[in-house]
């Protein structure tokens, strides 16, 4: 589907929180691409921006500056009535922690049937949901007789009742075993096959390798991409490249000469 609109786009992004302390800029200027119907990782140290990312794809904060887009609707400048209205019609959220996800005196089926309630749509996908994600024969059981991975695809199963445009997730691996993230990490491929859009935030290799595309974020901007296992560079709208610390390393001064070759863009030190 290479034709088909993205499900989100940032342009741009800035977010900045004002603390005791001062200015936190936790994002300054972030270009990311979500594609419909695939699985993004965004990844990166504690601290450089993944969940201020998260935050405003799925409509739960709105960025200081620039654009972002979710499902063809801009979100800078909606009302709160409206950001509450995309949130619940096109996104689906994913906590952490499995317990934070669920209510605990409600059934698998039961939550995907007040996850649909909430969405406005009828829940006919519930059923469907349950096979995909391995919980078929769970439907009748409550939370705490459930594992943790099975705790973290009901999750994934109520987020995307309804269809939402976007599917977003905050480190859903982060307490999860190394088998049980690998388990998960199929069930989202399951539901991005299925043309679900996935978002995920993680610190994990495992989880990383299993999307389509990973965007790693150094300091509130896009240190590169990795697709199709290539690592790729990201040229913002300006022109601006981020160096791999390695590359920046060569360049004590901060400056260099830039040279077009028929073999592409070469910088070289000054002094050289
Ligand atoms: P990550 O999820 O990659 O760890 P965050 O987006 O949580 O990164 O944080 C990015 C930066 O913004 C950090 O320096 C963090 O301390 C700061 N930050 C996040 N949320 C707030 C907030 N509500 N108020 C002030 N600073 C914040
Ligand atoms: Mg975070």
């Amino acid at each position: 589907m290479p034709h088909e609109a993205p499900a989100a786009v940032c342009e741009g992004l800035v977010r900045i929180y004002s603390s005791p302390s001062g200015e936190v800029h936790a994002l300054k200027g972030v270009d990311v691409v979500v594609p419909a119907g695939r699985v993004t990782a965004i990844t990166g140290p504690s601290g450089s921006g993944k969940s201020s990312l998260l935050r405003i794809l799925a409509a739960q904060d709105r960025p200081t500056a620039g654009l972002a887009e979710v499902a063809g609707q801009s979100l800078t400048g909606l009302s709160t009535r409206r950001l509450r209205a995309l949130r619940r019609r096109s996104i689906g959220y994913v906590f952490a922690r499995p317990a934070q996800n669920l209510a605990p005196h409600l059934t698998a089926r039961e939550h995907l049937a007040a996850a649909a309630r909430l969405r406005g749509t009828n829940g006919d996908d519930a059923a469907e949901l349950l096979e995909r994600l391995g919980l078929a024969d769970r439907a009748d059981h409550l939370p705490a007789q459930l594992s943790g991975g099975e705790q973290q695809r009901l999750a994934f199963a109520q987020a995307v009742t309804g269809r939402p445009a976007l599917l977003v997730a905050d480190e859903p691996t982060s307490e999860l075993d190394s088998r049980t993230t690998t388990d998960l990490m199929a069930a989202v491929r399951g539901l991005a096959d299925a043309g679900t859009t996935v978002v995920l935030a993680t610190h994990d290799a495992l989880a990383a390798a299993a999307a389509d595309r990973v965007v790693h974020l150094r300091s509130g901007t896009v240190a590169h991409e990795e697709v199709a296992g290539r690592r790729l560079a990201v040229i913002d709208g300006d022109g601006r490249v981020q160096l791999p610390a390695d590359a920046l390393a060569l360049f004590p001064e901060r400056r260099a000469l830039l040279e077009i070759t028929e073999d592409g863009v070469v910088l070289r030190e000054p002094g050289s």
